[in-house]
């Protein structure tokens, strides 16, 4: 954990020790100033003498500042041996006078709090902060490490520093770093003095990039190949050993006491998901680790990172972040506030960009979400809407954030005591949930020829195949192009907002009898065929599995008064008919009501419309030598008899076309797995199922019994508390969620032997769960299109493994 944790240096200093260490190495500057860090630190770490507000300056700080001003010296190495006694002196009483206690003289008493006060920083923020980041177990708990010192601040020929063996943002085979003259490590992060670059090309970099001149940099801001060569020339080989050695890029410090480099510690160094694919090809390329190797080595959650928009750094050091939700969808979003979707549309029509802030989202706000460049929301959770389907577009969003209220009406938010205003400059780090007052500046992804060749690698050992969620041909052909083998759900829901869909479909749920919602459907009709037709063009020659109708009703209709104003026109029937209809339509609990097949069964005729429209579809694009492999799937299945009639009805259709056409494909009806009934009867379900799909974003839902929509709002006390691990809507719970997929699988095939199966839910973009779903023998995993390469990532990393 670099840096998350506590140290105290030059341990065992007291008022004894010091003139010791001053005669023995006679050089009692040395001495006074290793004297005076300790107390620094010690009083700092151990005795906690902080500043007592962020506004305030460090306690220590002041006294030197003062001290240095009081001299007429910019530098600490430029104080005397006379003043570091002083200022020794005064640390010391600046500790009685705030701690009411002497500073400790005794090294054992100084030992022991040092350890413990260590071993208390397994618990500070940034600790906290950094396990939940990586997933770093608390209970874990950590070591101390005591260690002799060796000192960088003997005077002029020693020194300090940090090193990488190569670039840890690009990856670069360059071994670079800092170091400082006369200093210990804290120095050179402290941004007190300068640090100076290591080698000489480094050096010359840098002073190009801060506007330096040759002459200033060679004498203000020399490298240690010019100041130390002879130990600059040893760390240069060390470095390339260490390298050689644990056959990674090494993050090292170093010190030089007296002309002798000493190497303190090395350790695999963190890096930036494009250097983590450079540095682990390169490493290929040059023999040093094997493919499998090369696969372990990456993270695929940071595979991510090369995929999205992201951030200017230099633009980012300046923002300001305001508050933080949850990483919904990652990349970078900069835009203007606006509250409400069909805004969204007009702005961006008029040629500005924007970043649609709700206090929720619902399918109705798609298309505002679509043309949004973020989008940010006040509750929800990682599998809310706005987080499903900006995941989907590849859009970054931000969900659930802190402290922000929303006010539709005057067109303004607050967030954390900032008011921001329709129009007013926003700016979305959707991979760290960050958000940024104003505008910040962005650029596209590039994706190197090594982001190619490792995805190239996945193949040659994953078994586990990878398909996508897609609902559009755009969405389809990036997933393709990032390697997607099929569609493994297709969300017919979205088709219905687009255009004239939305009032077609609108007339269909509002009518009052069969007739007609006939009526209806025969205008959807011509239109979710063109859908289809997309979507089969796209992903030709792979399977694509189509879903049937999922969502409530009501998700559909307008409940505002002007909306359903229109809509009365629009049928030719009164206001007060629609207003009736729509209310009718409402439910307490609509994700456990009328939804799914649920829909299909009460409504045949929406089945037929949807059947009908997949297979004029594929036999069309027959005709033009286009090869479509159709599964036709049933939501929300939980009982046997609920599938087979839909079932029925699509092998109706499906004849009935094949009739008329004189012609016919081959297609597959299979069912989501999602309620766990459909799970516990998974055998009889087989018997007519030709394929199950796992949705686990509902399965999650109900095995827990936590509401995908409301979860947001107890889920972060539970990861607190360490109730939960993790968010089980994001990571598969294997425990619970998952024996039902195992079990399902299991008891599928036993009743259909070679029984396809595979998972849609969010998790199938998720590595660990990916993982799991290899484990238990699932056919594919299909997630949006910009985790495709994650999990195909994944999905090779399990098979090396296992
Ligand atoms: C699911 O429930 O996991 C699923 C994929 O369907 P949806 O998210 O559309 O409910
Ligand atoms: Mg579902």
């Amino acid at each position: 954990m670099p840096g998350m944790m506590d140290t105290v240096l030059n341990l065992g200093l007291n008022d004894d020790a010091v003139e010791g260490i001053a005669k023995k190495s006679g050089n009692a500057r040395f001495a006074w100033d290793s004297y005076r860090r300790f107390v620094q630190m010690y009083g700092d770490v151990v005795l906690g003498m902080k500043p007592e507000s962020k506004l305030e300056i460090d306690p220590f700080e002041e006294i030197m500042e003062e001290m240095k001003h009081a001299r007429g010296v910019e530098l600490d190495t430029e104080l005397t041996v006379e003043d570091l006694k002083e200022l020794v002196a005064k640390f010391k009483a600046a500790v009685k006078k705030q701690t009411g206690k002497d500073f400790p003289v005794s090294p054992w008493e100084q030992l022991w709090g040092a350890v413990c006060a260590v071993f208390d920083s397994w618990m500070n923020d940034r600790a906290i902060l950094y396990r939940q980041m990586y997933r770093i177990p608390e209970e874990w708990g950590t070591a101390v490490n005591v260690q002799a010192m060796v000192y960088g601040n003997m005077g002029l020929t020693s020194a300090t520093g940090v090193a990488f063996t190569r670039d840890a943002a690009t990856g670069e085979d360059i071994f670079n770093g800092e170091y400082l003259v006369n200093a210990q490590g804290e120095d050179v992060v402290a941004g007190i003095r300068t640090p100076q670059q290591i080698t000489i090309e480094g050096s010359k970099r840098w002073a190009a990039q801060q506007g330096i001149s040759e002459a200033d940099r060679a004498s203000k801001f020399p490298s240690l190949e010019e100041v130390m060569p002879v130990c600059a020339k040893e760390l240069i080989e060390t470095q390339q050993k260490l390298e050689d050695y644990f056959k990674d890029m090494q993050d090292l410090e170093f010190t030089i006491q007296d002309g002798k480099l000493w190497l303190l510690q090395t350790r695999n160094g963190k890096r930036t998901g494009a250097a983590m694919v450079k540095i682990a090809m390169d490493m290929l390329k040059e023999g040093m680790i094997d493919e499998k190797t090369a696969l372990k080595r990456q993270e695929a959650e940071k595979l991510d990172e090369l995929l999205h928009p992201v951030f200017k750094k230099e633009a980012l050091a300046s923002a300001k972040a305001i508050t933080k939700g949850l990483p919904a969808s990652p990349g970078a979003a900069t835009g203007k506030v606006v509250f409400h979707a069909d805004e969204a549309e007009e702005w961006v029509k008029r040629g500005e960009k924007v970043v649609l802030c709700r206090i929720e989202t619902s399918p109705e706000d798609l298309r505002g979400m679509t043309v949004a460049e973020g989008i940010l929301t006040a509750r929800g959770g990682m599998t809310s809407h706005a987080a499903v389907v900006a995941r989907g577009m590849g859009k970054c969003c931000v969900s659930a954030a802190n402290n922000v209220t929303i006010d539709y009406k005057a067109k303004t938010m607050n967030v954390n005591g900032e008011a921001l205003k329709e129009g007013d400059w926003i700016s979305l780090n959707g991979s760290t949930g960050l958000v940024y007052a104003g505008q910040i500046e962005t650029q596209e992804a590039e994706l190197s020829g090594d982001f190619a060749e490792l995805m190239a690698l996945t193949d040659k050992y994953a078994t586990l195949k990878v398909r996508t969620n897609a609902d559009t041909p755009h969405d389809a052909s990036v997933a393709r192009n990032f390697g997607a083998q099929g569609i493994g759900l297709c969300r017919t829901e979205h088709m219905f907002f687009e255009g004239d869909k939305i009032i077609a479909m609108r007339e269909m749920i509002l009518s009052n009898d069969e007739y007609g919602r006939r009526a209806a459907l025969a205008k959807l009709l011509p239109l979710q065929k063109a859908d289809f037709t997309g979507i089969f063009e796209a992903m030709a020659g792979l399977p694509v599995t189509v879903r049937l109708l999922d969502p409530p009703l009501h998700e559909f209709v307008p409940h505002d008064e002007k909306g359903q104003h229109e809509l009365a026109k629009v049928m030719g029937i009164t206001y007060d008919d629609i207003h009736n209809r729509v209310e009718s339509l409402l439910e307490q609990n609509p994700m456990l009501g009328l939804r799914g097949c649920r829909l299909g069964n009460l409504y045949p005729e929406i089945t037929e419309m949807q059947t009908r429209a997949i297979f004029e579809a594929a036999l069309d694009l027959k005709k033009k030598g286009i090869q479509t492999f159709p599964e036709i799937m049933v939501p929300l299945t939980g009982i046997l008899y609920e599938f087979l009639a839909q079932k029925k009805i699509i092998d109706d259709v499906a004849q009935t076309v094949f009739d008329e056409r004189n012609e016919k494909i081959d297609y597959k009806v299979g069912t989501m797995i999602e309620i766990p009934r459909a799970a516990l009867t998974a055998h009889r379900i087989a018997t007519a199922a030709e394929f199950f799909s796992f949705g686990t974003n509902d399965l999650t839902q109900m095995t827990f019994g936590y509401s995908r929509d409301d979860v947001a709002k107890f889920l972060p006390m539970y990861i607190d508390k360490g109730i939960l691990k993790n968010d089980p809507f994001a990571v598969l719970d294997q425990n619970g969620v998952g024996q039902l997929v195992q079990m399902a699988t299991e008891r599928g095939r036993d009743a259909r032997p070679g029984l396809k199966c595979g998972i849609c839910g969010e998790h199938g973009g998720e590595p660990s769960s990916v993982k799991f779903c290899h484990k238990v023998g699932l056919d594919y995993v299909s997630c949006s299109p910009f985790r495709v390469p994650i999990a195909r990532l994944a999905a090779a990393q399990a098979a090396i493994e296992n």
